[in-house]
Order: structure tokens, then C-alpha cells, then sequence
């Protein structure tokens, strides 16, 4: 391996370590505790593992933490209730609807009734048209927790060529809006883009966020560029287990590239922290006060 392992791990221990020092000061100067609801529809396995890890790191960085758990087969008006109630409880500063919600539940619907302010995955339509006009949002928590890692490594990113292979609302299109708010020059490519290969081999920065699993190989990958590795995948392993892997062929591409995240270890524990970081700023800016430097866009 010959490029830089982009250690997520211990950036996102760094930050919570810095968010986890605001609250401290916030409780101390203000007396102000950062809350943050979490509300998970159904049982769907994997999300109720999310929620829980939300859960302990919001109290582990001293925030209070509130999950409302509901049945799969609650009905919308249920949860547009639950949500109203959120937006009007002054102890809750970030509200989170873990997604995706059972099939008889509308999701922008669902999203776009949280407060906009206390919308700490940034995913109501006015904070997406904030970021996409380049103005003061909350912004989606992985595309941030890619961000913070790329300025970590490289500082300033202007006039670098970067590419999203992905064009989701919640990563490949706000990751697209950041990166151009960096004055990188962007091209988000997408399950019809032409000759991929070939569009990627230009970036200097490749952010892969498709959901397959070790998709982009070596030959993709222009020497020395930093590859971000969103992707998330379980695969059948040689015990006869499952291992994650991401959309990256990390073993080759790390021969190649210039810095590289793994996965698991680089982008996803990134993507909680920044949760905290985005509850700690809404906090902050519900109360005028001051948020700290370097823990949003
Ligand atoms: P989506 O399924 O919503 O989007 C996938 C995107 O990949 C689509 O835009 C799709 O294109 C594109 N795509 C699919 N196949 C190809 C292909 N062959 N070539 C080029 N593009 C392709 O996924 P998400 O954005 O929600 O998530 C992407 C990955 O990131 C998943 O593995 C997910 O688990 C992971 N993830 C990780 C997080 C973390 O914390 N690390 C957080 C969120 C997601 P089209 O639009 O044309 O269909």
C-alpha cells in the first residue's frame, strides 16, 4: 500500500472530543444541555443498530438523548404528531427520523415537517436549498464528515477536480453542493453517466457513494488522487460469515491513490460525529450564541 489511510476513526474521536469540551462549556456558561430526538418507525434490524449507537454517543459527549420508538403500522398522523411535539419541546435541539420509514409513510412529507432549524440530518427542503444557494445550513452529516476529512488532509481544496459517483439526496448531491462551495470543480456521475471510467480517472478527489460492492478498481483511479469511500456493503466472507466492504477496490486502488478511506474505519464513523457536531451547532444557534469554529460547512 503506498497511499495515506484516512483514519475516520480517529478523526471522528477528535471531534467528538472537541464537541463533547462545547458542551461541557455550554452547560458551565449557559446552562444549556443539547438534546436530540431520534425517532425509528418499525424494527427494521440495521436502523435499530444506528439509533442505538446515536443514542450512546449523544450521552457519551454529554447531550441528552431521546428516542421515541414507534410500531411499524403507526400511522402518519401519528408521527406528523410526535414530530410537532419535537419542534415545540425546547429541550430538543436536533430532531432525526431514521429512514427509511415503512413503505404507508411518506418520507418528504415526514422530513419536511421537522423544524428546519432542529433538522440536524439537513434533509428538509429549506436546508437543501440553503446549501445548493450557498447559504448558512444544516448540512447532511456524511457529505459533511467527508468534507471535514478532505480540508484535514488537504486544507484548501480549490481548483481541485472532483468527482461524486452518486447522485442521492442525502450523499451525492449535497456532497456535490460542498465540494463546489470549496471551489472544486465537480462532476457527479450517476448510473448513466458515459465512459465512467473515464470521467473518473480526471479527479483529483473521487467520492464513491453507490452501494456496490467494490466497484471502482485501480485502472479508475488517476496516481495520487484521494479517494473517499462511502460505500457500505455486507458480502458473503471465506468462513462462511459476512464482512463489510465499500464501493472501493481497496486493496488495489490503495496502490494507487494518493490517500484512501477504509471501510470499515474511515467515512462512517465520520457520519455520527458529525450528527453531534450539527446538534451542537442547531443548540448554539437556537440560543444566539456563538457556534464553534470548524464544525459545519
Ligand atoms: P442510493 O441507492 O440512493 O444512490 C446510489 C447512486 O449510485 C445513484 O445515484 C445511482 O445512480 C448510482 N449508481 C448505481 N449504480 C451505478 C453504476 N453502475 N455506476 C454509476 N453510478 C451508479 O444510495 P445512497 O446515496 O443512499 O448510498 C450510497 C452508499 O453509501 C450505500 O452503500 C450506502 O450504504 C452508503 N452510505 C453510507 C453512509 C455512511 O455513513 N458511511 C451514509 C449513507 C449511505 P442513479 O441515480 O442513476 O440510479
Amino acid at each position: 500500500m503506498t497511499a495515506t489511510l484516512i483514519d475516520g476513526k480517529a478523526s471522528a474521536a477528535t471531534l467528538r472530543a472537541r464537541v463533547a469540551a462545547h458542551v461541557t462549556r455550554l452547560r458551565e456558561e449557559n446552562g444549556l444541555t443539547p438534546g436530540l430526538a431520534v425517532v425509528l418507525v418499525g424494527e427494521d434490524p440495521a436502523s435499530q443498530v444506528y439509533v442505538g449507537a446515536k443514542g450512546r454517543q449523544t450521552v457519551e459527549v454529554g447531550m441528552a438523548s431521546f428516542e421515541h420508538r414507534l410500531p411499524a403500522d403507526t400511522a402518519e398522523a401519528d408521527l406528523l404528531a410526535t414530530i410537532r411535539a419535537l419542534n415545540a419541546d425546547p429541550k430538543i435541539h436536533g430532531i432525526l427520523v431514521q429512514l427509511p420509514l415503512p413503505s404507508h409513510l411518506d418520507s418528504d412529507l415526514v422530513i419536511n415537517a421537522i423544524d428546519p432549524a432542529k433538522d440536524v440530518d439537513g434533509f428538509h427542503i429549506s436546508n437543501v436549498g440553503l446549501l445548493g444557494t450557498g447559504q448558512k445550513a444544516m448540512v447532511p452529516c456524511t457529505p459533511l464528515g467527508c468534507l471535514m476529512l478532505l480540508r484535514d488532509l488537504h486544507g484548501t481544496l480549490a481548483g481541485m477536480e472532483a468527482v461524486v459517483i452518486g447522485r442521492s439526496n442525502i450523499v451525492g448531491k449535497p456532497m456535490a453542493s460542498l465540494l463546489l462551495g470549496e471551489s472544486c470543480t465537480v462532476t457527479i456521475a450517476h448510473s448513466r453517466t458515459r465512459d465512467l471510467p473515464a470521467v473518473v480517472r480526471r479527479a483529483d478527489i473521487v467520492i464513491a457513494a453507490v452501494g456496490r460492492p467494490e466497484m471502482v478498481p485501480a485502472s479508475w483511479i488517476k496516481p495520487g488522487a484521494t479517494v473517499i469511500d462511502v460505500g457500505i456493503n455486507r458480502i458473503p466472507a471465506a468462513d462462511g460469515k459476512t464482512r463489510l466492504v465499500g464501493d472501493v477496490d481497496f486493496a488495489a486502488v490503495s496502490a494507487i491513490a494518493g490517500a484512501i478511506t477504509p471501510v470499515p474505519g474511515g467515512v462512517g464513523p465520520m457520519t455520527i460525529a458529525c450528527l453531534l457536531a450539527n446538534t451542537l451547532t442547531a443548540c448554539c444557534r437556537a440560543h444566539g450564541l456563538a457556534e464553534p469554529e470548524g464544525l459545519t460547512a
